[in-house]
């Protein structure tokens, strides 16, 4: 019988709003064999709900999505497969974590210069102690009503180049390759649909190294997953896929929306197998 996967998932270590044991329940659910909690800059998850998906018969793939820098804009590229316990990796990610908190509270004070009241305690709060991000941010300001929902805080706040944005500190392509070739693990771009100049810079990052292509994600339209997927297949690349959810953070990208037969990611599951 064919397994189904879906490789792209958030809890609340990063940006999501469901624990790790709530996102196997609803995997199960959802007839899912194969996920991968992709946790911006945290692999918590992993260990965290390792033995309970084995005695649910869930496999489990070492996952994290990276944000990379690339011609100033921010690409997310996912990590499979990697060695959970390699020291570098967790070093790396504890220092963008650290960032990215300090980045969290400089928005918080940016914001309560342009007089929205919310508090830095209050964002530590809603991250949980995982990867602090914008929905956090952007949650608080829900909160205190200051904008009626997250998208709309991104849209007027917190999108790159509204007045409470502040840079985050991001890999770079040959960085996040070497760390993660470094420990056994692959990368795939992640919804390559929602980059300027896609077709392009897919093309690039593929030849630069990078393994795969998530063709299938909500964001990425039917007419972008036939173009990745040949750019993919012609270079000996591989795709992969999965929903993106983030819980009730998001809407649109749901668990359940993205099922993809395990033949398709074989090249992950082969290389999780050899890492044994
Ligand atoms: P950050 O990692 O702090 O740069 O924040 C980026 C994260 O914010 C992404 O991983 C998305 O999950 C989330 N995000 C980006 N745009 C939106 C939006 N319009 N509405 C809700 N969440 C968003
Ligand atoms: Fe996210
Ligand atoms: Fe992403
Ligand atoms: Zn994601």
């Amino acid at each position: 019988m064919t397994r189904y996967a879906d490789l792209h998932l958030h809890t609340y270590h990063s940006d999501g709003t469901r624990s790790p044991r709530e996102v196997v329940d609803l995997a199960r659910e959802h007839g899912l064999d194969i996920i991968a909690i992709s946790d911006h800059d945290n692999v918590a998850a992993y260990f965290e709900i390792k033995p309970y998906a084995d005695e649910r018969g869930v496999t489990l793939i070492p996952a994290t999505e990276l944000s990379c820098a690339y011609e100033g804009i921010d690409i997310h590229i996912l990590a499979y497969a990697f060695d959970a316990f390699d020291e570098r990796i967790d070093a790396t990610l504890r220092r963008f974590r650290e960032v990215r908190h300090s980045r969290g509270y400089a928005m918080v004070e940016r914001l309560n210069e342009l007089g929205y009241a919310i508090t830095a305690a209050r964002v530590d709060e809603l991250a949980g102690g995982g990867a602090m991000g914008r929905p956090h941010v952007a949650r608080a300001l829900v909160e205190r009503g200051y904008v009626a929902s997250v998208n709309e805080a991104f849209d007027k706040l917190l999108g790159p180049g509204k007045p409470g944005y502040v840079e985050k500190a991001r890999f770079q392509i040959d960085e996040a390759l070497a760390l993660i070739h470094g420990a056994h693990g692959v990368l795939s771009i992640a919804h390559p649909s929602h980059y300027p100049n896609k077709e392009r810079v897919v093309v690039e990052l593929l030849d630069a190294g990078i393994d795969g292509v998530e063709v299938h994600h909500p964001d990425v339209p039917n007419e972008d997953r036939e173009l990745f997927s040949n750019l993919a297949r012609f270079r000996g690349k591989f795709v992969t896929g999965g929903s993106d959810d983030h819980g009730a953070a998001k809407t649109i990208e749901t668990i359940g929306t993205i099922r993809v037969p395990e033949t398709l990611i074989e090249p992950v599951l082969r290389r999780m197998n050899a890492e044994g």
